[in-house]
């Protein structure tokens, strides 16, 4: 809180108020505004409940202003971790999460190879759409529960787990059913009947950032999700629209650092739908794990020149694991590591 004093007050009584605010749990910074003197408070633990309406009565003080963030249960303050756990895979630890598989699930054999290569090459999670958003109405939108199935079948038979969007909150039940991480896209992300819904499903949640949306504004959406009933949410940069259209999006790597000092939630980043073409995927995977990333969500399929959706920006399963390998080595540079290949998987 901001604690404004009265141009009449002395420093005799600026110096009473801050002993008062210190003995009451608050870290004291001073500051001048006008000509007054300015008191930033800030609680350490829990403060006393009647601390403001004190304040407001003392007659050195002009006016207190609460100086809390909307957001609370995904504050940064409000958690001493940082991780979500899904399954036996840890998000926001010191393994990055890689996350991989095709825009869209399309059929048995292209999900099950996708799955068998990024299962080899360290990924954790199968991506895969079934419930596809089309800016075009005439666009693919995915196979349905069909693509869940197979996303699913998938990702069981090469030790994975499963990502997958939802769209409406009429399907959360559905897709929860066949996933383990609901994904809520980035024209999703303010919708907040969806968001109330997947939060009361209980299930982990990747929430994409909308593509003008600011730092507060995904943040509340994250909220809205952990007040419904989920706190396991893992954020997703995916780049935003900017002014420059050469790139499919731009991506904001300042997000990464910026929402993890005002945020306990892991966050990921999407690479593919920022460069919205794969040969500068790899260098903004590098950059988004240089600057703390926890987890990525990456587009590949196994042949890309023959995918339904977003084939211009799959990576082909050589250029996956060249990833990985760069992947490795920036790790390890910031202390972080990528997940070898299991030894059970051949
Ligand atoms: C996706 O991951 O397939 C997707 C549609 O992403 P976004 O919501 O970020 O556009
Ligand atoms: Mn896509």
């Amino acid at each position: 809180m901001i604690v404004v004093l009265r141009a009449t007050a002395g420093p005799n009584e600026a110096l009473r108020l801050r002993d008062w605010l210190s003995c009451a749990g608050f870290e004291v910074a001073t500051t001048h505004d006008a000509g007054r003197e300015v008191l930033v408070a800030s609680a350490i633990g829990e403060p006393q409940p009647d601390t403001v309406s004190r304040l407001r009565a003392d007659p050195a003080v002009e006016r207190v202003v609460p100086l809390e963030r909307p957001y609370r249960l995904v504050a940064r303050m409000a958690r001493d971790t940082r991780t979500v756990l899904v399954g036996d895979v840890v998000f926001g630890g010191g393994e990055i999460v890689v996350m991989a598989g095709p825009c869209s699930v399309e059929s048995e054999d292209q999900i099950t190879a996708a799955a068998r290569h990024v299962a080899r090459s360290g990924a954790k999670v199968l991506r895969g759409g079934a419930f596809k958003p089309s800016t075009s109405p005439y666009g693919f939108q995915g196979l349905g529960v069909t693509g869940l199935v197979l996303l699913r079948d998938a990702a069981l038979e090469s030790g994975l787990l499963t990502v997958s969007e939802v769209m409406d909150p009429r399907e959360v039940d559905i897709v929860a059913r066949h996933v383990d991480i609901l994904q809520i896209g980035a024209r999703s992300m303010q919708n907040f009947d969806l968001l109330k819904e997947a939060g009361a499903s209980g299930m982990p949640v990747l929430l994409k950032r909308g593509m003008s949306a600011r730092y507060e504004e995904w943040l509340l959406a994250a909220e809205y999700v952990a007040l419904a009933g989920s706190e396991r949410i893992v954020l997703c940069e995916r780049g935003i629209r900017t002014f420059e259209p050469t790139a499919r999006n731009t991506l904001d790597v300042t997000a990464v650092p910026a929402v993890k000092s005002l945020s306990w939630l892991p966050v990921a980043v999407d690479p593919s739908h920022a460069a919205g073409r794969s040969d500068w995927v790899p260098a903004l995977a590098l950059a988004a794990v240089a600057a703390g990333a926890d987890a990525l969500l990456v587009e590949v399929h196994p042949r890309p020149s023959e995918s339904v959706k977003d084939g211009v920006q799959a990576l082909d399963p050589a250029a996956f694991d060249d990833l990985m390998a760069n992947l490795r080595l920036i790790s390890r540079a910031v202390g972080r590591s990528v997940s070898t290949v299991p030894e059970t998987v051949s």
